[in-house]
């Protein structure tokens, strides 16, 4: 079985562990806890906003990278 990535912070779910929601609209989601679930389906937030995803830790990066060239 391959692995996933959370959809909120971007680390890889172990199989046979994490989340997986289906919204309404039928988009499947992974989340690797409860933790993800909330911040993404409750409280509307987005990844890159928040400080602990994988992905805002690539875009703070990409801007150190740009800033020194
Ligand atoms: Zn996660």
């Amino acid at each position: 079985m391959a692995t996933r990535n959370c959809n909120f912070c971007g680390s890889q779910i172990e199989p046979g562990t994490g989340i997986l929601f289906v919204r309404k609209d039928g988009n499947v989601m992974n989340f690797c806890s409860r933790k993800c679930e909330v911040n993404m389906i409750e409280m509307h937030r987005v990844p890159r906003r928040v400080r602990w995803t994988n992905e805002y830790h690539n875009i703070k990066e990409m801007k150190k990278q740009s800033t020194k060239n």
